[in-house]
Protein backbone atom coordinates (compact mmCIF):
# COMPACT_ATOMS: atom_id res chain seq x y z
CA UNK A 1 0.00 0.00 0.00
CA UNK A 2 0.67 3.81 -0.44
CA UNK A 3 -0.57 6.01 2.46
CA UNK A 4 -0.46 9.53 1.81
CA UNK A 5 -3.04 10.81 4.45
CA UNK A 6 -0.54 11.47 6.72
CA UNK A 7 -2.18 14.49 7.86
CA UNK A 8 -4.85 12.51 8.46
CA UNK A 9 -3.27 10.91 11.21
CA UNK A 10 0.28 8.41 11.12
CA UNK A 11 0.56 5.19 12.34
CA UNK A 12 1.93 5.08 16.00
CA UNK A 13 5.98 4.27 15.74
CA UNK A 14 6.84 0.87 17.03
CA UNK A 15 9.25 2.96 19.94
CA UNK A 16 6.11 5.15 21.21
CA UNK A 17 4.15 1.99 21.30
CA UNK A 18 6.85 0.69 23.56
CA UNK A 19 6.90 3.35 25.81
CA UNK A 20 3.48 3.40 26.10
CA UNK A 21 3.16 -0.19 27.29
CA UNK A 22 6.38 -0.22 29.50
CA UNK A 23 5.26 2.57 31.36
CA UNK A 24 1.60 1.55 31.66
CA UNK A 25 3.22 -1.92 33.13
CA UNK A 26 4.98 0.05 35.65
CA UNK A 27 4.11 2.96 36.77
CA UNK A 28 0.02 2.54 36.49
CA UNK A 29 -0.50 4.40 40.47
CA UNK A 30 -2.24 7.15 40.36
CA UNK A 31 0.05 9.98 40.09
CA UNK A 32 -2.60 11.79 42.53
CA UNK A 33 -1.92 9.63 45.33
CA UNK A 34 0.14 10.04 48.32
CA UNK A 35 2.13 7.11 48.35
CA UNK A 36 5.21 5.84 46.89
CA UNK A 37 4.00 4.27 43.35
CA UNK A 38 1.95 7.54 43.10
CA UNK A 39 4.83 9.70 44.00
CA UNK A 40 7.08 7.36 41.09
CA UNK A 41 4.40 8.18 38.55
CA UNK A 42 3.99 11.95 39.23
CA UNK A 43 7.73 12.22 38.55
CA UNK A 44 7.26 10.52 35.44
CA UNK A 45 4.47 13.04 34.52
CA UNK A 46 6.47 15.80 35.42
CA UNK A 47 9.34 14.65 33.18
CA UNK A 48 7.23 14.08 30.31
CA UNK A 49 5.74 17.75 30.61
CA UNK A 50 9.37 19.00 31.07
CA UNK A 51 10.59 17.19 28.44
CA UNK A 52 7.73 18.43 26.01
CA UNK A 53 8.58 22.20 26.90
CA UNK A 54 12.63 21.77 26.20
CA UNK A 55 11.98 20.17 22.84
CA UNK A 56 9.76 23.30 21.79
CA UNK A 57 12.26 25.28 23.11
CA UNK A 58 10.09 26.77 25.80
CA UNK A 59 11.37 28.06 28.98
CA UNK A 60 8.92 29.44 31.52
CA UNK A 61 5.78 27.34 29.84
CA UNK A 62 3.37 24.78 31.51
CA UNK A 63 2.50 21.61 29.10
CA UNK A 64 -1.75 20.40 30.05
CA UNK A 65 -2.12 16.87 28.64
CA UNK A 66 -5.18 16.53 27.30
CA UNK A 67 -7.26 13.92 25.17
CA UNK A 68 -6.08 15.70 21.61
CA UNK A 69 -5.82 19.19 19.79
CA UNK A 70 -9.77 19.42 19.51
CA UNK A 71 -9.57 19.14 23.53
CA UNK A 72 -6.54 21.95 23.80
CA UNK A 73 -8.54 24.34 20.52
CA UNK A 74 -11.20 23.92 23.03
CA UNK A 75 -10.01 24.65 25.99
CA UNK A 76 -7.55 27.59 25.03
CA UNK A 77 -10.61 29.38 23.33
CA UNK A 78 -13.26 28.38 25.88
CA UNK A 79 -11.00 29.01 28.76
CA UNK A 80 -9.18 32.37 27.68
CA UNK A 81 -12.02 34.05 26.87
CA UNK A 82 -14.41 33.28 29.99
CA UNK A 83 -11.19 34.32 32.36
CA UNK A 84 -10.79 37.48 30.59
CA UNK A 85 -14.52 38.65 29.44
CA UNK A 86 -14.01 41.69 31.99
CA UNK A 87 -11.33 43.08 29.63
CA UNK A 88 -12.89 43.00 26.31
CA UNK A 89 -15.18 41.07 24.13
CA UNK A 90 -13.17 40.80 20.69
CA UNK A 91 -11.62 37.74 19.07
CA UNK A 92 -9.44 37.36 16.20
CA UNK A 93 -8.78 34.62 14.11
CA UNK A 94 -8.99 33.60 9.87
CA UNK A 95 -11.30 32.31 7.67
CA UNK A 96 -9.35 29.14 7.26
CA UNK A 97 -9.33 27.39 10.52
CA UNK A 98 -9.92 23.50 11.64
CA UNK A 99 -13.57 23.33 13.01
CA UNK A 100 -12.63 22.48 16.46
CA UNK A 101 -10.90 26.27 15.96
CA UNK A 102 -13.96 27.48 13.57
CA UNK A 103 -16.92 25.95 15.34
CA UNK A 104 -15.50 27.03 19.11
CA UNK A 105 -15.97 30.57 17.39
CA UNK A 106 -19.41 30.34 16.17
CA UNK A 107 -20.10 29.44 20.07
CA UNK A 108 -18.42 32.10 21.40
CA UNK A 109 -20.34 34.39 19.34
CA UNK A 110 -23.50 33.14 20.89
CA UNK A 111 -22.23 33.45 24.25
CA UNK A 112 -21.96 37.28 23.11
CA UNK A 113 -18.35 37.76 22.21
CA UNK A 114 -17.16 39.97 18.74
CA UNK A 115 -15.20 37.12 16.21
CA UNK A 116 -13.21 39.07 13.53
CA UNK A 117 -12.27 35.88 10.79
CA UNK A 118 -9.26 37.89 8.21
CA UNK A 119 -9.35 36.36 5.53
CA UNK A 120 -6.45 34.67 3.98
CA UNK A 121 -4.70 35.97 0.44
CA UNK A 122 -3.51 34.10 -1.99
CA UNK A 123 -0.85 32.07 -0.40
CA UNK A 124 -3.72 30.97 2.09
CA UNK A 125 -2.06 32.94 5.25
CA UNK A 126 -2.94 36.28 6.65
CA UNK A 127 0.00 38.86 7.24
CA UNK A 128 1.20 40.43 10.02
CA UNK A 129 -0.26 43.83 9.01
CA UNK A 130 -3.61 42.34 8.57
CA UNK A 131 -3.42 41.59 12.63
CA UNK A 132 -2.26 44.39 13.62
CA UNK A 133 -4.62 46.62 12.01
CA UNK A 134 -7.35 44.65 12.86
CA UNK A 135 -6.76 44.54 17.10
CA UNK A 136 -8.67 46.89 18.95
CA UNK A 137 -8.77 48.01 22.47
CA UNK A 138 -11.02 45.09 23.19
CA UNK A 139 -9.46 42.30 21.42
CA UNK A 140 -8.69 39.37 24.22
CA UNK A 141 -7.44 36.64 21.93
CA UNK A 142 -5.98 35.68 19.01
CA UNK A 143 -5.97 32.49 17.37
CA UNK A 144 -4.52 31.61 14.10
CA UNK A 145 -3.32 28.49 12.52
CA UNK A 146 0.25 27.32 12.07
CA UNK A 147 -0.21 24.98 8.79
CA UNK A 148 -3.91 24.63 7.43
CA UNK A 149 -4.64 21.18 7.43
CA UNK A 150 -6.11 21.22 3.44
CA UNK A 151 -3.78 23.38 1.70
CA UNK A 152 -0.77 23.18 3.81
CA UNK A 153 -0.56 27.24 3.69
CA UNK A 154 1.93 28.58 6.16
CA UNK A 155 0.75 31.65 8.41
CA UNK A 156 3.91 34.06 9.99
CA UNK A 157 2.88 32.82 13.63
CA UNK A 158 6.44 33.62 14.57
CA UNK A 159 6.31 37.52 13.16
CA UNK A 160 2.59 37.95 14.48
CA UNK A 161 3.71 36.58 18.26
CA UNK A 162 6.23 39.66 18.21
CA UNK A 163 3.71 41.85 16.73
CA UNK A 164 1.39 40.75 19.65
CA UNK A 165 3.73 41.50 22.15
CA UNK A 166 3.30 44.63 23.53
CA UNK A 167 -0.82 44.22 23.09
CA UNK A 168 -2.94 42.86 26.06
CA UNK A 169 -4.50 40.57 23.83
CA UNK A 170 -3.39 36.68 24.11
CA UNK A 171 -1.91 34.63 21.45
CA UNK A 172 -3.34 31.21 20.49
CA UNK A 173 -1.73 29.09 18.12
CA UNK A 174 -3.18 25.85 16.70
CA UNK A 175 0.50 24.05 15.92
CA UNK A 176 -1.07 20.65 14.74
CA UNK A 177 0.19 20.62 10.59
CA UNK A 178 3.36 22.32 11.97
CA UNK A 179 5.11 21.23 15.17
CA UNK A 180 7.28 18.38 14.69
CA UNK A 181 7.68 18.97 10.70
CA UNK A 182 8.25 22.41 10.26
CA UNK A 183 10.95 24.26 11.95
CA UNK A 184 9.61 25.65 15.90
CA UNK A 185 10.24 26.88 18.89
CA UNK A 186 8.71 29.03 21.84
CA UNK A 187 11.79 30.47 22.04
CA UNK A 188 11.30 32.06 18.82
CA UNK A 189 7.95 32.40 18.82
CA UNK A 190 6.58 33.09 22.12
CA UNK A 191 2.89 32.58 22.11
CA UNK A 192 0.83 32.20 24.93
CA UNK A 193 -0.82 29.00 24.19
CA UNK A 194 0.07 25.98 21.66
CA UNK A 195 -2.11 23.19 20.80
CA UNK A 196 -0.55 19.78 19.88
CA UNK A 197 -2.19 16.34 18.90
CA UNK A 198 0.39 12.93 19.11
CA UNK A 199 -1.37 11.08 16.71
CA UNK A 200 -0.06 13.69 13.86
CA UNK A 201 3.74 12.35 14.67
CA UNK A 202 3.71 9.19 14.97
CA UNK A 203 2.19 9.70 18.61
CA UNK A 204 -1.33 7.58 20.13
CA UNK A 205 -4.31 8.91 19.29
CA UNK A 206 -6.50 10.28 22.24
CA UNK A 207 -3.27 12.07 23.08
CA UNK A 208 -2.96 16.17 22.87
CA UNK A 209 -1.45 18.99 24.91
CA UNK A 210 -1.86 22.47 25.58
CA UNK A 211 1.34 24.45 26.40
CA UNK A 212 0.91 27.80 27.96
CA UNK A 213 2.87 30.14 29.89
CA UNK A 214 3.44 29.63 33.79
CA UNK A 215 1.81 32.89 34.90
CA UNK A 216 -1.10 32.40 32.59
CA UNK A 217 -4.58 31.62 33.79
CA UNK A 218 -7.61 30.07 31.72
CA UNK A 219 -10.95 28.93 33.26
CA UNK A 220 -11.12 25.28 33.08
CA UNK A 221 -13.74 23.55 31.74
CA UNK A 222 -13.47 20.13 33.12
CA UNK A 223 -14.28 20.85 36.64
CA UNK A 224 -13.07 17.82 39.00
CA UNK A 225 -10.16 16.83 41.17
CA UNK A 226 -8.33 19.88 40.17
CA UNK A 227 -5.43 17.73 38.01
CA UNK A 228 -3.16 19.41 35.51
CA UNK A 229 -2.89 22.67 38.01
CA UNK A 230 -6.72 23.00 38.63
CA UNK A 231 -6.50 23.55 34.27
CA UNK A 232 -8.17 19.91 33.56
CA UNK A 233 -9.52 17.72 35.70
CA UNK A 234 -9.52 14.03 35.70
CA UNK A 235 -6.60 11.41 36.58
CA UNK A 236 -3.40 11.63 34.56
CA UNK A 237 -2.89 9.37 32.09
CA UNK A 238 0.92 9.02 32.58
CA UNK A 239 1.93 6.41 30.06
CA UNK A 240 0.07 8.41 27.09
CA UNK A 241 1.85 11.60 28.37
CA UNK A 242 5.69 9.82 28.54
CA UNK A 243 4.41 8.35 24.94
CA UNK A 244 3.51 11.97 23.65
CA UNK A 245 6.94 13.31 24.59
CA UNK A 246 8.69 10.44 23.02
CA UNK A 247 6.52 11.12 19.75
CA UNK A 248 7.29 14.68 19.89
CA UNK A 249 11.17 13.75 20.73
CA UNK A 250 11.44 11.50 17.47
CA UNK A 251 9.79 13.95 14.96
CA UNK A 252 11.86 16.64 15.81
CA UNK A 253 15.21 14.54 15.59
CA UNK A 254 17.19 15.69 12.19
CA UNK A 255 13.95 17.61 11.45
CA UNK A 256 15.72 19.47 8.43
CA UNK A 257 16.81 16.73 6.75
CA UNK A 258 13.10 15.11 6.85
CA UNK A 259 12.29 18.72 5.57
CA UNK A 260 14.56 18.38 2.77
CA UNK A 261 13.30 15.25 2.10
CA UNK A 262 9.81 16.51 1.92
CA UNK A 263 10.56 19.22 -0.48
CA UNK A 264 12.06 16.98 -2.69
CA UNK A 265 9.08 14.83 -3.01
CA UNK A 266 6.70 17.65 -2.90
CA UNK A 267 8.06 18.68 -5.87
CA UNK A 268 8.38 15.41 -7.79
CA UNK A 269 4.76 15.10 -6.96
CA UNK A 270 4.42 18.65 -8.26
CA UNK A 271 5.81 17.84 -11.29
CA UNK A 272 4.50 14.91 -12.11
CA UNK A 273 0.90 16.15 -11.46
CA UNK A 274 1.41 19.73 -13.30
CA UNK A 275 1.98 17.73 -16.47
CA UNK A 276 -2.02 15.92 -15.96
CA UNK A 277 -4.22 18.21 -17.87
CA UNK A 278 -7.62 19.46 -15.89
CA UNK A 279 -6.00 19.40 -12.51
CA UNK A 280 -5.25 22.50 -10.48
CA UNK A 281 -2.55 22.84 -7.08
CA UNK A 282 -4.17 24.60 -4.39
CA UNK A 283 -1.54 24.88 -2.38
CA UNK A 284 1.03 27.64 -2.75
CA UNK A 285 4.48 27.24 -3.44
CA UNK A 286 5.26 28.73 0.22
CA UNK A 287 2.90 25.66 2.03
CA UNK A 288 4.30 23.11 3.80
CA UNK A 289 5.94 20.61 1.64
CA UNK A 290 3.67 17.67 3.62
CA UNK A 291 0.63 18.97 2.45
CA UNK A 292 -0.83 19.37 -1.38
CA UNK A 293 -4.28 20.07 -2.66
CA UNK A 294 -5.52 19.53 -5.76
CA UNK A 295 -8.95 20.47 -7.56
CA UNK A 296 -9.79 17.61 -10.48
CA UNK A 297 -11.90 18.68 -12.80
CA UNK A 298 -14.13 15.89 -14.45
CA UNK A 299 -14.11 13.40 -11.70
CA UNK A 300 -15.72 13.40 -8.14
CA UNK A 301 -12.60 13.06 -6.00
CA UNK A 302 -14.68 10.29 -4.02
CA UNK A 303 -15.08 8.53 -7.29
CA UNK A 304 -11.24 9.17 -7.62
CA UNK A 305 -10.64 8.55 -3.96
CA UNK A 306 -11.84 5.10 -4.29
CA UNK A 307 -10.41 4.11 -8.09
CA UNK A 308 -7.08 5.18 -6.09
CA UNK A 309 -8.18 2.93 -3.00
CA UNK A 310 -8.61 0.05 -5.65
CA UNK A 311 -5.20 -0.02 -5.66
CA UNK A 312 -4.46 0.53 -2.41
CA UNK A 313 -2.87 3.75 -2.89
CA UNK A 314 -4.91 5.92 -0.13
CA UNK A 315 -5.41 9.70 0.08
CA UNK A 316 -8.08 12.06 1.08
CA UNK A 317 -10.58 14.49 -0.30
CA UNK A 318 -11.62 17.44 2.00
CA UNK A 319 -14.58 18.42 0.54
CA UNK A 320 -16.39 14.84 0.41
CA UNK A 321 -18.68 14.05 3.29
CA UNK A 322 -20.13 10.71 4.35
CA UNK A 323 -23.47 11.50 2.93
CA UNK A 324 -21.75 11.51 -0.50
CA UNK A 325 -23.59 15.07 -0.85
CA UNK A 326 -20.32 17.32 -2.41
CA UNK A 327 -19.39 19.56 0.26
CA UNK A 328 -17.14 22.64 -0.72
CA UNK A 329 -13.87 22.93 1.48
CA UNK A 330 -13.84 26.25 2.98
CA UNK A 331 -9.94 26.62 3.60
CA UNK A 332 -9.53 26.17 -0.31
CA UNK A 333 -13.08 28.44 -0.88
CA UNK A 334 -11.09 31.52 0.99
CA UNK A 335 -7.28 30.95 -0.70
CA UNK A 336 -9.02 30.24 -4.12
CA UNK A 337 -12.21 32.38 -4.04
CA UNK A 338 -13.88 29.78 -6.71
CA UNK A 339 -16.60 27.17 -5.19
CA UNK A 340 -16.06 24.88 -8.26
CA UNK A 341 -12.77 24.20 -7.26
CA UNK A 342 -13.42 24.23 -3.47
CA UNK A 343 -15.85 21.48 -4.33
CA UNK A 344 -13.55 18.87 -6.19
CA UNK A 345 -10.72 18.81 -3.99
CA UNK A 346 -8.43 15.86 -3.23
CA UNK A 347 -5.06 16.47 -0.43
CA UNK A 348 -2.32 14.16 -0.72
CA UNK A 349 -0.20 14.15 2.47
CA UNK A 350 3.33 13.13 3.06
CA UNK A 351 5.41 12.10 6.10
CA UNK A 352 9.48 11.65 6.62
CA UNK A 353 8.78 8.05 6.07
CA UNK A 354 7.60 8.49 2.64
CA UNK A 355 9.69 7.02 -0.24
CA UNK A 356 10.99 8.64 -3.62
CA UNK A 357 9.97 4.74 -4.99
CA UNK A 358 6.32 5.05 -3.85
CA UNK A 359 5.60 9.00 -5.14
CA UNK A 360 6.82 7.32 -8.53
CA UNK A 361 4.45 4.40 -8.38
CA UNK A 362 1.58 6.73 -6.83
CA UNK A 363 2.65 9.42 -9.69
CA UNK A 364 1.99 5.99 -12.40
CA UNK A 365 -1.09 4.87 -10.36
CA UNK A 366 -2.80 8.48 -10.20
CA UNK A 367 -2.02 9.15 -14.09
CA UNK A 368 -3.84 5.47 -15.12
CA UNK A 369 -6.53 5.95 -12.84
CA UNK A 370 -7.90 9.54 -14.28
CA UNK A 371 -7.18 8.03 -17.42
CA UNK A 372 -9.12 5.73 -16.41
CA UNK A 373 -11.94 7.48 -15.14
CA UNK A 374 -12.44 10.37 -17.76
N1 LIG B 1 -6.24 21.17 14.25
C1 LIG B 1 -5.78 20.78 13.05
C2 LIG B 1 -5.11 21.77 12.16
C3 LIG B 1 -5.92 19.45 12.66
O1 LIG B 1 -5.47 19.06 11.46
C4 LIG B 1 -6.56 18.52 13.53
C5 LIG B 1 -6.73 17.08 13.14
N2 LIG B 1 -7.48 16.90 11.96
C6 LIG B 1 -7.03 19.00 14.78
C7 LIG B 1 -6.85 20.32 15.10
C8 LIG B 1 -7.73 18.08 15.75
O2 LIG B 1 -6.83 17.20 16.33
P1 LIG B 1 -7.29 15.90 17.15
O3 LIG B 1 -7.52 14.83 16.14
O4 LIG B 1 -6.13 15.59 18.03
O5 LIG B 1 -8.51 16.26 17.92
Amino acid sequence: MIYLDNAATTPPDPLVLETFNDVYATFWANPHSLHRPGERAEQLLAQARAQVAEVLGGSGYRTLFTSGATESNNLALKGIPEFYKARGNHILTTNSEHPSVEQVMVWLEAQGFVVTRLPVGPDGAVTPDQVEEALTADTILVSIMFVNNESGAVNPIGEISRRLANHRALFHVDGVQGVGKLPFSLAETPVDLLSLSAHKFFGLKGSGALLLRERQQLSPQLHGGGQEFELRSGTADVPRAAAFAKALRLATEDLESKLERAKTLNRMLRTGIGDIPDIVCNSPESASPFILNYSLVGIKPETMLQGLSAEEVYIATVSACSSRKAMISPAILALTGDRERAGQTIRISLSHRTTSEEIRRFLDIFNATISKLR
